[in-house]
């Protein structure tokens, strides 16, 4: 899950990281109103779940309260489109109204996991304010990494250590050792999965502060942290990912047109290679567990059947704690309900096989029965393409 802006440098201030003072609006009123109070000039910037807002024109340096009511109002109500949103966009419903400063230099910085070192690290780079992957592609020395000993927690020197690495000053290396602190202690006390700061900056009168902010909590940590989970905003997300998330099932929407109802997710990872590896392409991910009952399958059909893109559908499911007699309703009620028109090749394998197969060929519905993985896919690619 994804925070916005303001609400990652609510959390980075509760951290003892500082950030330029800001006030968070949802109207044009209000966008004026919060003006007056900071005292000029300002940033407003557009609170969406998406980088590259600069040059996409959702971050604008202003300087009378006319452009914070004009720009605000354009802003308001708008979608979005930057190079990580796709042509659809996203919408803004809230707006940062920031106080403008004055920027001396900019730094990257960002805590992640590296999966194979199995250790929280640290990103910094001299290179702040630009697409991080561009610089580590075109200069990947400028890159910098500081990897953290989950007993010892982060030390200070070397937090010091990156900062002279990445160029700064004494006087600012000082203030980076609380700042790499504060993100590492936010990074493990929310249970983050990223924090990135870019850029971080020096202003004129030698302040480090985060000006930017992003943060992603684990979604599979969020049972324990009702504070950040209240952070949530739908509109912002997928909406089919939405209701997934609402109804326990594990879906990740896709560019595809193969829509993919698996339980387990190994066998649904699986299920996409082999349609990739016979020319197809997923609309999804979706695991639908493995304690599915009919009416979970049911849901998962008419989710799967939400989006317009799909255009056949494979349904491959190993019954093991699921039986295949209750995956095989399931599937009925679905179609049912929703009146299927789209091509549907099911592989069913394990416990009550035979039931289920038996319940499906007297539905009397346009349902192709493949008895293993590679036929299944082979035919729903088929049935994709016409
Ligand atoms: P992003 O494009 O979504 O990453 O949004 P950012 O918040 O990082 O803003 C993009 C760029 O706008 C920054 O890299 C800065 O160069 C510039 N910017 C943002 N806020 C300020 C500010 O207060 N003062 C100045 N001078 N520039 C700013
Ligand atoms: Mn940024």
């Amino acid at each position: 899950m994804n925070l916005h802006e303001y609400q990652a440098k609510e959390l980075l201030q509760q951290f003892g990281v500082a950030v330029p003072k800001g006030i968070k609006v949802t109207s044009q009123q209000e966008a004026v109103e919060a003006a007056k109070e900071l005292g000029g000039p300002w940033v407003v910037k557009a609170q969406v779940h998406a980088g590259g807002r600069g040059k996409a024109g959702g971050v604008k340096f202003v300087r009378t309260l006319q452009d914070v009511e004009e720009l605000s109002g354009r802003l308001l109500g708008s979608t979005l489109v930057t190079h990580q949103t796709g042509p659809e966009g996203v919408p803004i419903h809230a707006l940062l109204i920031q106080d403008g400063v004055d920027i001396t230099k900019e730094y990257y910085l960002s805590c992640l996991v590296d999966r194979s070192k199995k250790r929280i690290i640290l990103i910094g780079s001299s290179e702040g304010g630009m697409d991080i992957e561009e610089v580590a592609a075109k200069t990947p020395e400028k890159i910098l990494t500081l990897t953290i000993d989950p007993t010892a927690g982060v030390q200070p020197y070397q937090a010091r250590d990156l900062g002279f690495r990445m160029g700064m000053a004494k006087k600012q290396v000082d203030q980076l050792v609380k700042v790499v602190s504060g993100i590492y202690n936010l990074f493990v006390q929310k249970d983050c999965s990223m924090v990135e700061i870019n850029p971080l900056i020096v202003t004129n009168d030698g302040q480090v502060m985060a000006l930017d902010a992003k943060i992603s909590l684990d979604d599979n940590a969020l049972y324990r942290h009702k504070d950040t989970a209240e952070m949530r905003d739908p509109s912002q997300e997928d909406e089919r990912e939405h209701i997934a998330h609402e109804i326990g099932l594990n879906y990740v929407a896709l560019d595809g047109n193969i829509g993919c109802m698996v339980n387990g997710a190994g066998l649904a990872m699986a299920t996409m290679d082999v349609c990739k590896l016979h020319g197809g392409e997923p609309a999804n991910f979706l695991d639908v567990g493995g304690g599915a009952t009919a009416e979970r399958v049911a849901r998962a059909f008419k989710l799967i059947l939400s989006s317009d893109k799909v255009k056949a559908i494979l349904v491959n499911i190993f019954g093991g704690i699921v039986r295949c007699d209750t995956i095989a309703q399931g599937i009925i009620d679905a179609v049912k309900e929703v009146g299927l028109t789209l091509p549907v090749v099911v592989r069913l394998q394990g416990t009550n096989v035979e039931a289920g197969r038996e319940m499906l060929a007297k539905s009397g519905m346009n349902i192709m029965a493949a008895d293993d993985l590679t036929d299944a896919a082979k035919m729903a690619v088929a049935a994709a393409a016409k």
